[in-house]
């Protein structure tokens, strides 16, 4: 098992490892002493890994209720919401229980959000089920819902309590869905760590999970301890994002998160070739290991149709735009681009 601590305006350990979860129990009774424990979970998680958490918190003397809600984006919305908060109002759980979120970034983000907003705060335990969830969302504390307007426009910045990762759950997840969270760990790659990209090139999709999970949540760890608020160098996680948002909102979201960030990264990566900010080989081996692990690099879309979805973006600030862009394997750069300038920046990367 790894650990990473986090220090954030709450404290809190990320424990990540094989046969972690039948664990869960003692680790959170360390946390939370003996109260009443609600699992909040999805219609795919619940049946694979409902019995086995809710088994350990009741030999660890929890008293034990579940919310589930169907799978997918479209459940991360205020109805959902305002259903799991009457079902913990109904349940009387009081300020001193606790939420344990147990599935991926939807379930992650809902329940945090519903655990910053209930009786003014109550503790919340993240227990990511996908490999995007472990790397990227259930640490750093963005809680969020989706509004009609938009994806996570009504959220709070509030940190768990602790994050347990048991990596024999990414097991299930089809091929497709953590094809889709490599994406991210890749971008760490990029943005922070050459070594750990070396790996990845060699290895492929079967890295080795804990270690490669524990190296992606240490850099997450690190830039929000330096920018907990999103206001500075937190938003270099957006890497490939801003591009890959205009490729899933132009594909109707056909084009999953995933795949479009890794087109994303690829677009900038050879637009920052064509303006000499990173190399050739720089943008080259990005690309062949993007395809290395089956993701895509290029799009049908037109500069110009990625470009009004980037406009849209809440990255956007007045007439320019912030793009994260390569410098070398490692290190990447916060580039403050003149609109004007964004379109045919784009097609350099097409
Ligand atoms: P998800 O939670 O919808 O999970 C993807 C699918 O996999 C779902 O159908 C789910 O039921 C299923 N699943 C989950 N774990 C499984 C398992 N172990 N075995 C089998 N099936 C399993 O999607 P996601 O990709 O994990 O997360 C995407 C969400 O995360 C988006 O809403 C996005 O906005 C959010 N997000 C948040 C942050 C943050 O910092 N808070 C960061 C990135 C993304």
């Amino acid at each position: 098992m790894k650990t990473v601590q986090v220090n954030a305006s709450n404290s809190y350990r990320v424990l990540i490892g094989s046969g972690l979860l039948p664990q869960l129990g003692e680790h959170m009774k360390e946390i939370t002493g003996n109260c009443k424990a609600a699992i909040v979970s999805d219609s795919n998680v619940y049946p694979l890994y409902g019995a086995i958490a809710a088994r350990s918190l009741e030999n660890a003397g929890f008293e034990v209720i579940h919310f589930v809600f169907p799978a997918g984006e479209s459940s991360k919305n205020g109805d959902t919401y305002l259903k799991l908060l009457n079902f913990l109002a109904d349940n009387h759980l009081t300020r001193t229980d606790c939420l344990i979120a147990l599935g991926g970034g939807v379930v992650g983000d809902l329940t945090g959000f519903a655990a910053a907003t209930y009786l003014r705060g109550i503790a919340y335990i993240q227990v990511p089920t996908t490999l995007l969830a472990a790397v990227d969302s259930s640490v750093g504390g963005k809680t969020a819902i989706d509004l009609t307007a938009g994806k996570n426009l009504c959220g709070a910045f509030y940190q768990p309590s602790l994050v347990l990762c048991d990596t024999d759950t990414l097991n299930t997840l089809s091929m497709d869905i953590f094809r889709d969270g490599c994406a991210e760990v890749i971008k760490y790659g990029v943005l922070y760590d050459e070594a750990l990209f070396d790996l990845l090139a060699q290895t492929g999709i079967s890295f080795p999970r804990e270690d490669v999970i524990a190296r992606c949540v240490q850099h997450k760890r690190d830039v929000v301890a330096s920018d907990e608020f999103d206001r500075g160098a937190r938003q270099k996680l957006n890497l490939g994002h801003t591009i890959g948002h205009g490729v899933e909102a132009h594909s109707h979201f056909q084009i999953s998160h995933g795949k479009a960030v890794a087109i994303g990264m690829a677009i900038v990566s050879r637009a920052a070739a064509s303006t000499g900010m990173c190399t050739t080989d720089t943008s080259d081996r990005i690309c062949r290991v993007i395809q290395s692990f089956g993701l895509p690099i290029q799009t049908e879309f037109t500069a110009q149709q990625l470009m009004d979805a980037a406009l849209s973006d809440k990255k956007r600030s007045g007439a320019t735009i912030n793009l994260i862009l390569p410098k070398k394997i490692g290190s990447c750069v916060i580039e403050t681009t003149a609109i004007a300038h964004l379109q045919s920046f784009i097609e350099a990367g097409l």
